[in-house]
């Protein structure tokens, strides 16, 4: 278990060889920021963007949470969406969910009135929406199945939110994307949802305008 003292040893390591390497470069990105990707994930400590995807300081714009929801209710997860997309001009949005997430199978198991309970009861809504799949498969199939699930829910509650909604609406470039790690091999996986206009994701969920 390494101590604060570790740490900072380890901090003052990396900086140094950064600056040995590249003399500017601190003052470059202190000057301002200019991610690719808002990058949606989960807080466990197994799933960081950073060591994932090997992208340099300065790539990723990071909002992580338990079970890596959107909660359209959460003034956070509202105040990143808009932040990236309004101010920083973020052109993808990565939501990543995991296999083997403990929020989802916190979400499986418990329905208390803890914190976290109540922070997971939007993927046991998921859950109830797809009982009828979720019920057919064996307890590890359905943990991961609804970690799936959970990703969907979620990039459809950020294309379906006004701040994107509108983004597009003046042309702005805005990719949805979700994505899934896998925790045993390292690897992270397209689910095959993407989606870049108002129209190609009105046109996959029957979205009728009003
Ligand atoms: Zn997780």
């Amino acid at each position: 278990m390494p101590s604060i003292r570790d740490m900072l040893s380890a901090n003052k390591k990396w900086a140094d060889e950064i600056n040995d390497r590249d003399p500017g470069f601190f003052a470059r990105v202190s000057a301002k920021q200019t991610p690719e990707v808002l990058w949606i994930g989960c807080s466990d400590s197994r799933v960081g963007p950073d060591q994932l995807v090997s992208m340099p300081i300065g790539s990723i714009f990071v909002h992580r949470n338990i079970g890596n929801l959107f909660a359209t209710n959460d003034l956070n997860c509202l105040a990143v969406l808009e932040f990236a997309i309004d101010e920083l001009k973020v052109p993808n949005v990565v939501v990543t969910g995991h296999y083997g997430c403990g929020g989802v199978y916190a979400a499986l198991k418990h329905s208390g009135i803890q914190p976290v309970d109540l922070w997971l009861d939007q993927i046991r809504f998921i859950y109830h929406r797809h009982a009828a799949e979720l019920e057919e498969l064996n307890e590890e199939q359905r943990w991961n199945r609804l970690a799936e699930l959970n990703v969907e829910a979620q990039v459809h509650n950020i294309c379906r939110n006004t701040i994107v909604r509108e983004a597009w609406k003046r042309g702005q470039e805005v990719n949805v994307i979700g994505l899934i790690y896998d925790i045993h091999d390292g690897r992270l996986l397209q689910m095959g949802l993407e989606f870049s206009s108002l129209e190609a994701w009105e046109a996959c969920y029957g979205v009728k305008r009003l």
